[in-house]
């Protein structure tokens, strides 16, 4: 396997990693640089990398990028069950299924991520509630262990599959997914945007849709006082008939912007005009596939945006039982720091999860993008301590700065996780920097 020196990045581009990194595009090439032996520091699967922080780097190791290993191997038009390569992206999903009626049954909010890297978060989508986690629709995987043996994972295997579904890419390099897709009638959803004047006008709007095929709100991080929590709630139902999506040619963003382009007064400039864009009794179109769950891809490298000093993303999932008060506590303390962006998401979760560290549980997900400043550290920690004593847990997927004591409690099962780790890699050869720092290394 043919590998060059590289700096890899986070999608938030704070967290950096040099590496040895291959790109291969044959198959054996790709299984034996895996087995390969990959010196002190290991070897680290790399996807799209499209997860915010350290998951996917593996700073002087190697780093072995999938994005190449990208055929459909198969589609069952009956079962609707497809099986991938793990480099196959969401965006290529689409525009193969999409037109015969099938879409994938769960789907982060970019199509750039790979199937590969889906699995090893256990992707939610805005219709967690109601279709559960995207490791609950896999039917069976491949994973070429750290001693090169091959095996057929299926749900009923029990740890393993549990282990690797949301295990960060620690237990195995997924080769092959078999997941089963969804039928829809046409190529678009009526989408319906309600208004709502504060968190807890947001949080009733939330349950009263909670029977919605797809649901999403944008939260006003920076409103305070009366107007705290404000923000637009969007529920979606698919719909019939043929509708162009938009072109791949997305727009791109050309440089990275100077740091004082987003401050305090941009972002409540912007929140202000996009809360005020849907009128006060709330309003109904009817969107493409691709418009409504990729809104971000339109805008090709937009985390430049947050220019050359990066930024981080904080999401939280708290229950209900304890969420509405954790929520206010988060955006009181968010929205005091003026460090929001104007990015930042509030959904509802259900139960749905496959594996230990799975990040759902039923309860209330905030997602936020902070530019990276002097102080984010501190605010970071602040936001996981209110999570955690709500009974929450921050996504792995998202994250650059927790720090182990916390993840251990927020992931109650990482034992079971540990165990399999131990078992199948107890030499370590898979390793991150996610990993180091959050002490996933650990034997149970
Ligand atoms: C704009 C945007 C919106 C997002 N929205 C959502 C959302 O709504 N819901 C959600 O859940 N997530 C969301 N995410 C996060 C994203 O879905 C996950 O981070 C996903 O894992 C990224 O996939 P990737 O291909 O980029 O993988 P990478 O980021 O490159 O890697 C992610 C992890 O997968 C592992 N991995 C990758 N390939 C393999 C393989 N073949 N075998 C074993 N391990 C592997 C890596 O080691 C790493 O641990 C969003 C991200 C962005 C940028």
């Amino acid at each position: 396997m043919r590998k060059a020196a590289l700096k890899l990045a986070g999608w938030g581009r704070t967290t950096y990693a040099a590496c040895e990194a291959a790109r291969p595009e044959r198959f054996g090439e790709a299984v034996a640089g895996f087995a390969a032996d990959a010196g002190q520091n290991g070897i680290c699967l790399y996807g799209a990398g499209r997860s915010y922080g350290d998951c996917a780097l593996n700073s002087g190791g190697t780093a072995l990028i999938t994005t190449r290993l990208d055929r459909i191997l198969g589609f069952d038009a009956q079962t609707g069950i497809v099986q991938v390569e793990p480099g196959v992206d969401f965006r290529r999903l689409m525009e193969v299924f999409l037109p015969r009626g099938w879409l994938a049954p769960v789907t982060p909010g970019t199509g750039f991520a790979t199937v590969g890297g889906a699995v090893a978060h256990d992707v939610h989508g805005k219709n967690h509630e109601l279709d559960g986690s995207f490791g609950q629709h896999v039917t069976a995987f491949d994973l070429l262990l750290p001693d090169g043996a091959r095996r057929t994972v299926v749900p009923a295997d029990g740890d393993l599959f549990a282990a690797t579904v949301g295990g960060a890419g620690l237990t195995g390099f997924i080769t092959r997914i078999e997941f089963r897709m969804k039928r829809v009638p046409g190529g678009a959803v009526r989408v319906r945007e309600h208004r709502a004047a504060n968190l807890a006008a947001f949080l009733s709007a939330m349950r009263d849709a909670a029977g919605a095929s797809y649901a999403v709100g944008w939260i006003d991080a920076a409103a305070r006082g009366a107007a705290l929590g404000r923000g637009i709630l969007e529920t979606a139902e698919p719909i019939e008939g043929v509708f162009a999506q938009p072109p791949e040619r997305a727009r791109r963003v050309p440089f990275e912007f100077p740091a004082f382009a987003l401050n305090r007064f941009s972002v409540a400039l912007f929140n202000e005009g996009y809360f005020r864009r849907v009128p006060p009794d709330g309003r109904t179109r009817v969107v493409p596939w691709r418009t409504f769950l990729y809104p971000l891809d339109a805008l090709h490298d937009w985390n430049r945006i947050y220019g050359r000093r990066g930024f981080v993303q904080f999401q939280c999932v708290v229950p209900f039982e304890t969420g509405a008060r954790a929520l206010r506590d988060l955006l009181e303390v968010i929205s005091a720091s003026h460090q929001a962006s104007f990015l930042a998401v509030l959904k509802r979760m259900g139960a749905g999860r496959a594996g230990f560290l799975s990040f759902p549980m039923p309860g209330f997900t905030l997602a936020l993008d902070f530019p990276r400043c002097a102080g984010l550290e501190a605010l970071y920690a602040r936001l996981s301590a209110i999570t955690l004593d709500a009974g929450g847990r921050v996504y792995l997927a998202k994250d650059a700065l927790l720090d182990a004591a916390s993840f251990r409690r927020m992931y109650p099962e990482f034992p079971h996780f540990a165990a399999v780790r131990q078992a199948v890699d107890p030499e370590r050869h898979i390793q991150s920097d996610m990993a180091r720092r959050l002490r996933l290394q650990d034997a149970p």
